[in-house]
């Protein structure tokens, strides 16, 4: 089958990402996700070889290539371990904010740094008492003459700890009715007074990541780095989330990929009763009924990227993947572990982390109940 977004660039570019992961990555994940964080000499590695952000525009320190490069990045990052995903955050989720809603003194205030890993970057959405129920964040942003007074707290934040610019949603009209219309995003960068880190949590798995908790006490934001309209951000972020959860769908449909792969060669290895476990039929049975799990998968999720590349509009087939792809994939994880016997339950193999791990993604970027009840409202129902 012809593949319907990627050329022999994109496999000569996979190629020498994976290198570099191969030195750079994969010696160091076990001591990161002990160490609970990625070092930011990793991110600036990724920045010096073109790997943070290459579909911005030039002259903001991009490469402007199409976004099938994204999707060999994100793929390779999950290949390493799903703990990367901060990375894949940054380029394709924080920055496109700023590349499409942002001044142009705003862009090149931010993007160059951006790229090269100077910057990194978060988006602070949940708070401890909403997640799912957006609009009825009460973090509040009053205009003040030249500045917001935002006061609030946010939880769950990937880059939380280490992000130098956060793109935070916050209610400048907290009285708006409807509630969304209240919402808008402001930036907010490190050092900006009022401004503190909370705990940095402790997490079931994705041990490397930095998820941390934000805290806005009269914190004073200049009213330029308003991004966008006043009362448009909740539009915005219904916008950008559809490449939001096909990140999330990528990543789970790769995780899949990867766990079957190290099952099938594990079950061919390893003997019981005189004979490799790969031949008894239950074995058998299993990997079959996951490769075709996956199989279908992908076939699904490429047209869906070429879909999104061309700039169509999938919202529907975007919530059917993250589903679909991330239920998939816990269902995998807990086949693969059981196919490895108790080996599967020992931190040596990376089938133990790879299932501590994979939950999360029906949780984050919108659960997975969440997409159902938007596939749901699309279906007319
Ligand atoms: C590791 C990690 C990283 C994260 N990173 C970020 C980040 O960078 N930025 C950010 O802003 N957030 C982040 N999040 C937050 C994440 O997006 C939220 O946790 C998620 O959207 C769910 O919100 P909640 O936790 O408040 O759950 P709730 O909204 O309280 O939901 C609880 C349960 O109720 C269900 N539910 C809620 N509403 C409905 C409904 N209408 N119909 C049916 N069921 C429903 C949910 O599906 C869920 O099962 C992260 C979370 C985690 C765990």
């Amino acid at each position: 089958m012809k593949h319907p977004y990627l050329t022999n660039d994109h496999e000569i570019f996979r190629r020498s990402l994976r290198k570099f992961l191969e030195k750079e990555a994969y010696p160091f994940y076990d001591q990161w996700e002990e160490e609970r964080m990625i070092p930011r000499s990793f991110w600036e590695k990724m920045g010096e070889q073109g790997y943070l952000c290459p579909d911005i525009d030039e002259e903001y320190g991009g490469s402007e290539v199409d976004w099938g490069f994204a999707v060999v990045i994100n793929e390779e990052l999950e290949r390493v371990g799903s703990g990367l995903v901060g990375v894949g955050l940054h380029n394709d989720i924080v920055v496109p904010y700023i590349t499409a809603y942002g001044t142009e003194e705003q862009k090149k205030r931010w993007l160059p740094k951006c790229t090269t890993g100077e910057i990194i970057t978060a988006i602070a959405m949940t708070e401890p008492g909403t997640g799912s129920d957006l609009a009825n964040i009460q973090t509040t942003a009053i205009l003040d003459g030249d500045h917001y007074i935002v006061n609030g707290q946010k939880t769950f934040i990937t880059n939380g700890i280490q992000s130098d610019l956060i793109v935070v949603a916050c209610k400048t009209d907290p009285k708006a009715n409807p509630k969304h219309k209240g919402v808008s995003l402001l930036v907010i960068e490190r050092d900006t007074p009022g401004f503190s880190r909370g705990r940095k949590l402790n997490k079931v798995g994705l041990h490397c990541q930095d998820t941390a908790e934000l805290i806005f006490e009269d914190c004073r934001v200049p009213k330029e780095n308003l991004l966008g309209d006043e009362g448009k951000g909740f539009l915005y972020l219904m916008e950008k989330l559809q490449q939001e959860r096909l990140l999330v769908a990528i990543a789970a449909q790769t995780a899949s990929e990867v766990m079957l792969k190290q099952t099938i060669e594990y079950v061919k290895s390893r003997e019981a009763f005189g004979k490799p476990v790969s031949k008894f039929q239950n074995t058998q049975f299993k990997i079959v009924e996951m490769a075709t799990e996956i199989e279908m998968g992908r076939a699904f999720l490429d047209q869906l990227i070429a879909e999104h590349i061309e700039g169509k509009d999938v919202v529907t087939k975007v919530s059917m993947a993250k589903w679909k792809l991330t239920d998939s994939a816990k269902k995998i994880a807990a086949e693969c572990m059981q196919l490895h016997g108790g080996y599967g339950y020992m931190e040596e193999y990376e089938i133990a982390r790879r299932f501590r791990d994979i939950p999360v993604a029906s949780i984050y970027a919108g659960t997975n109940e969440i997409m159902k009840t938007i596939i749901a409202k699309n279906l007319g129902l």
